[in-house]
Formats: C-alpha cells, structure tokens, sequence
C-alpha cells in the first residue's frame, strides 16, 4: 500500500491531481489558511458552487468543480477544532479521510493530495493528526484498489519530517 503514497512540502493549489483536499469549514464559505488559498486560486465560481452545497458536517466531505486549479475536483471537508482530545476528535478526523477517499472512489478518481486537516487554525497536534492520516489512508488505499495515488502536501518543512517518519515506521 505504501507504494501509492508521497509525500510532498509545498502548496496544495499547485498540484495537478483529480483532487485536492480541501480542510473546510462548517460554512464552506471559505475561511483561512489552505481555505483561503484554494478560494483565491480557483475564483469565484467555487464559492458560488459552494452555496449550494448546504455546509458540511464535522467528519464529512463534499466535492465540488476545481474551476481554475490545476487540480480537476476539490474535496472539501472539515476537520474537527481540537479541544483537549477527549471530544472525539479522533474520530472525526479519522472520518474525514475516510469520507474523502469515499467520494473520490465515487467520482472515478484516482490521485488525491491532502494537507495536514486540522493542524491549523484547529490545533490539532501534527505528530497525532498525522498518524491518522497515514493509518486511516492506508486502510481506505486497501479498500479502494482504483485510487493510485495520495499525495500528503505539508505546508513546512518541519510537518514534511514528521510525515516522512511517521510512514517509515507503518
Ligand atoms: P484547519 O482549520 O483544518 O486547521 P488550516 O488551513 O488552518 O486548517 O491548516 C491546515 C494545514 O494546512 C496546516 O498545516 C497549514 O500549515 C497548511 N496549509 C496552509 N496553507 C496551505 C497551502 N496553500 N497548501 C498546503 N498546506 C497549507
């Protein structure tokens, strides 16, 4: 499985992929960090589609048009605020990738890049989000044979460590 996964430092807007990952907000209405920067770099037809989207549930995910990324479809979903730990985020978060790689199987897609869901503005701790990342993605890569490629997209350098230990020990 792990054949199928990369990792890379850089900006998510850039990579040419079926799909970026968007790490929402409730709204979908746009908001800080990656949010903004996939707002900024698609136009404004991605808000528009986005209203009519309803929001997201915490945990869930919900696909719309790339409009002018390089990327064909952007994954929206929304991680959870950490609070200590012991209000489910796990779970949550576990459930966004799992919902992410569900919709993209349901759209016939087969590469997607993640950033690192909720450890920004929401403060999840890196070292714990990214376990779940790379565990919760290499059971779904089990399940979904189609899906060839993840790429996980760490903004710095320091996340991009982190990452690249974490998988050498899966
Ligand atoms: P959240 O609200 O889910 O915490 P943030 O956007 O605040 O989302 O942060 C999530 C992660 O995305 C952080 O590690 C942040 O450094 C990173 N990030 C911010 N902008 C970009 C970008 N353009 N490309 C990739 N990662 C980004």
């Amino acid at each position: 499985m792990k054949e199928r996964v990369h990792l890379a430092q850089g900006d998510i807007t850039k990579f040419r992929v079926d799909a970026i990952v968007n790490a929402a907000n409730n709204s979908l209405l746009g908001g800080g960090g990656v949010d903004g920067a996939i707002h900024r770099v698609a136009g404004p037809k991605l808000l528009e589609e986005c209203r009519g989207l309803n929001g997201c549930e915490t945990g869930d995910a919900k696909i719309t048009k790339g409009y002018l990324l390089p990327a064909r479809y952007v994954i929206h979903t929304v991680g959870p605020v950490y609070r200590g730990g012991n209000s489910g985020e796990a779970d949550l978060l576990k459930s966004c990738y799992r919902r992410c790689f569900e919709v993209a199987a349901k759209n016939g897609l087969k590469s997607i890049a993640f950033p690192s869901i909720s450890t920004g503005a929401y403060g999840y701790p890196i070292v714990h989000a990214c376990e779940i990342a790379l565990r919760t993605s290499l059971e779904q890569l089990r399940s979904f044979s189609e899906i060839g490629s993840v790429i996980f997209v760490t903004f710095s350098g320091k996340d991009l460590l982190i990452y690249a230990k974490q998988l050498s020990e899966l």
